[in-house]
C-alpha cells in the first residue's frame, strides 16, 4: 500500500481508503471487512454511512487500533431513525458526533467534515448558523484535528479553501464528472482542474468519493462514455489529479473490498487510464492528463510528473519547483525523438512542451 502524507499534519494515508457509505451484513460480516481492510494497509476511514449499522462494525473493529487509523467524522450525517439522515439541526448534529465518538472510545476525530455541501445558501446557513463556530471552537480543543468538508462543487470547496482554515476536502473526481458528464459533473473542465492545483499549492488534500460516479463507469451499459472503464483505472486517473491523498471506493461487502484491493498490485498496464482520451472535450484536448501512457522515454524523462509539476509550479505552487529539481532527468534532456508524442492519446505537443518547461525552470532557479 502506498501512503501519502497531509501536507499539514503528517499524517500518512493510504491511497485506497474505504468508503462504508453501502456496507451491508451482520455486525461481524461488516467488521471481518473493516478488519481485513486494516490489515491490508487500508488506514482511512470515511464515517458517511447509509445505516446507522456500519457505526458498531467500525467500534468493534477500531478497538485497541485507534493510534494506527484516521477518522473522517461528518458534521450533518444523522442516524436516529437507524438510517442515514441529512440536517444543519446544531443539536442533533452534536448529538450524533458525541455518539460517534463515544461509541468508537475515543475522544477525538481525524477529521471533520461539513457534510455534502453543494450551494451557496446552505454554505451561508453553515458559516453563518454556528456549526462551523463550533467545529471551530472544538478544532481549537483537539476534538476535531484537520478540518474540512464533503462537496460536489467546486465553487463550494473554493471557498471552503479561501477560509483558510482547512486541510483536507471530499471532492467527487473521476474521468466524467471532470469531462462534463453525468449528475455531479459541475464545473468547467478548466475551473476543477484549477481547484485541484491551488488544494496542492495550499497544502491542502483531497479525499475521492465517487470514483467510479456511483458505479456507472464500471459497466459499458451505463457508462458515462458507453464504454467500462475498470475499478483500476478509475483508481489511477484520481490519485493522478493534484492534491489527492486517498481515494474511498464504496465498499458493501468483502467481495468488493477484495477487488478494490487488486489496486495495490496492479500493473502500469492495467492502471493505464488513458483510454478516456476517446471522452476527451474540446477544450480538454492537447492538455496533459499526467497518465504517462506515452512511456518509456528514451531519455528517462518521467512526462506525466514533469507535467504535473510544471502546471503546479504556474499555479503558484513553490513546493512544485523544489519537487521538479529533485527528479532525477528534467526537461531539458528531452531529445525531441517524437516517440512520446507519437504515442499520447491526447495529442499534446510533448516536444514543444519540454523545452517550453527546461526555460521556465531554468528562470526559476
Ligand atoms: S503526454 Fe499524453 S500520454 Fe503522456 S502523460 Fe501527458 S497526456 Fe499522458
Ligand atoms: S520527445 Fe522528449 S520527452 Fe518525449 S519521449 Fe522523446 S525524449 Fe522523451
Amino acid at each position: 500500500m502506498e501512503y501519502r502524507t497531509l501536507p499539514h499534519g503528517g499524517e500518512r494515508i493510504s491511497v485506497l481508503g474505504l468508503g462504508a457509505g453501502g456496507l451491508t451484513g451482520t455486525t461481524e460480516e461488516m467488521t471481518a471487512v473493516i478488519e481485513t481492510a486494516i490489515e491490508n494497509g487500508i488506514n482511512y476511514f470515511d464515517m458517511a454511512t447509509s445505516e446507522r449499522a456500519p457505526f458498531f462494525a467500525y467500534a468493534k473493529a477500531f478497538e485497541g487500533r485507534r493510534e494506527q487509523i484516521l477518522t473522517q467524522m461528518h458534521f450533518g450525517a444523522v442516524y436516529q431513525s437507524g438510517s442515514y439522515g441529512w440536517t444543519r439541526e446544531f443539536t442533533e448534529i452534536k448529538r450524533q458526533f458525541t455518539w460517534q465518538l463515544k461509541l468508537l472510545k475515543t475522544d477525538y476525530t481525524d477529521m471533520g467534515f461539513v457534510h455534502c455541501i453543494d450551494d451557496r445558501e446552505d454554505l451561508d446557513e453553515v458559516m453563518q448558523g454556528g456549526l462551523w463556530a463550533y467545529m471551530k471552537a472544538i478544532k481549537a480543543d483537539g476534538v476535531i484535528r484537520h478540518l474540512g468538508s464533503s462537496s460536489h462543487n467546486p465553487d463550494i470547496a473554493r471557498r471552503f479553501l479561501d477560509t483558510g482554515l482547512v486541510d483536507l476536502f471530499m471532492f467527487s473526481i473521476n474521468p466524467a464528472y471532470d469531462y462534463q458528464a453525468g449528475e455531479y459533473a459541475i464545473g468547467e473542465v478548466a475551473e476543477r482542474a484549477a481547484l485541484y492545483r491551488d488544494c496542492e499549492k495550499m497544502g491542502v488534500g483531497i479525499s475521492v468519493m465517487k470514483p467510479f460516479a456511483g458505479g456507472q463507469l464500471l459497466d459499458a451499459r451505463t457508462s458515462l462514455f458507453k464504454r467500462t472503464l475498470t475499478h483500476a483505472q478509475c483508481f489511477q486517473y484520481a490519485l493522478d489529479r493534484p492534491a489527492v491523498l486517498t481515494v474511498l471506493p464504496g465498499v458493501r461487502n468483502m467481495d468488493d473490498l477484495r477487488t478494490a484491493l487488486k489496486y495495490v498490485d496492479a500493473s502500469p498496464e492495467e492502471k493505464d487510464y488513458s483510454v478516456i482520451s476517446e471522452f476527451t472535450p474540446q477544450d480538454a484536448d492537447g492538455i496533459c492528463v499526467y497518465c504517462n501512457h506515452c512511456q518509456p522515454c528514451p531519455m528517462g524523462l518521467n512526462i506525466g510528473l514533469i507535467n504535473k509539476y510544471y502546471d503546479l509550479a504556474l499555479a503558484g505552487d513553490e513546493m512544485a519547483k523544489g519537487h521538479y529539481q529533485k527528479l532525477p532527468v528534467h526537461a531539458d534532456a528531452c531529445v525531441r525523438c517524437g516517440h512520446c508524442e507519437s504515442r499520447c492519446p491526447f495529442h499534446v505537443k510533448q516536444e514543444t512542451r519540454m523545452e517550453e518547461i527546461a526555460a521556465y525552470f531554468a528562470m526559476a532557479r
